[in-house]
């Protein structure tokens, strides 16, 4: 093949650009929690396709800049195991369930991020290779070096989870530099933010604390495991324009949590 010295020298430039930007980003890499509900919109149950098309779009905000994305998505605004079980449904039978919801949502976020020019890739913890590819981590690594948004499907793959525990598990195993959970409200206050005027958002919070006062922020497991790997938990709000790019460069309404 030819050397081409004009194409090498615009790849280079924009690749040089793309690290002009990082230098403005305090986290590289992140793992992305989006919650099943954040996905509803105004529905009380099902995906928005406009919700999931405005959420894609911080996504790709982000991604246009050069940072590493990844996506790890609920499924409550489908079906939730601990729910189900209430209904009859034996307990890891309804959380199967669950975690193949999740793969319906990552599916519907793989379509927005495509429609809007993000490459994706949806890997899945329960193999269905005619219809995504299976979880691999070094693959998974991969994906995001080569800039693409990698969407991590049906949780840990195992029953008695949640997504927030497998968000902290592929937030460690990609080695990610935050955990990011997008959520309603911009932080993690002192009382419901929606029912106390007075309620005060904190800047900071300890893992420790977090425990230790069973704050709802995510579940203890997927809490323990940032603690022990050091990785930060930034809770902000999804529902804000620009929000998830502000938080990545350090800066922009949130709390977070670390040792
Ligand atoms: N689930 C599971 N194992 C996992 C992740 C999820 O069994 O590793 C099931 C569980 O039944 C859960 C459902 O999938 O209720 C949906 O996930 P989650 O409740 O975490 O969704 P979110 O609240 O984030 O929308």
């Amino acid at each position: 093949m030819r050397y081409d010295r004009a194409a090498k020298t615009a790849a280079l430039a924009t690749d040089i650009e793309v690290e002009d930007h990082m230098a403005d980003y305090q986290y590289n890499r992140v793992l992305l929690k989006i919650s099943g509900e954040a996905l509803m919109g105004e529905h009380e149950y099902g995906i928005d396709t406009e919700t999931v098309t405005r959420i894609a779009g911080e996504v790709a905000a982000a991604h246009e800049k050069g940072l590493q994305i990844a996506l790890v998505i609920g499924a409550g605004n489908i079906f939730r195991g601990l729910s189900a079980q209430a209904t009859g449904i034996e307990r890891s039978t309804a959380d199967y369930m669950g975690m193949l919801a999740t793969v319906m949502n990552a599916l519907a976020m793989q379509s927005a991020l495509e429609q809007i020019g993000v490459p994706t890739r949806v890997q899945s913890a329960i193999p269905m290779q005619t219809v995504c590819e299976s979880y691999i981590r070094r693959r998974a690594v991969r994906h995001m070096e080569k800039g693409r948004v990698v969407i991590f499907a049906a949780g840990t793959g195992n029953p008695y989870f949640t997504t927030d525990t497998a968000a902290a598990l592929r937030a460690a195993e990609m080695d990610c530099d935050a955990l990011l959970k997008g959520t309603q409200v911009d932080g993690v206050y002192d009382s419901d933010p929606k029912t106390n005027p007075d309620a005060v958002r904190y800047e900071t919070l300890s893992y420790h604390k977090v425990l230790s006062d069973d704050l709802k922020v995510m579940d203890a497991s997927a809490i323990a495991l940032m603690r022990e790997n050091n990785i930060p938990i930034i809770v902000f709000s999804l529902q804000e324009m620009g929000a998830l790019d502000a938080v990545m460069a350090g800066h922009g309404t949130s709390t977070i949590i670390k040792a």
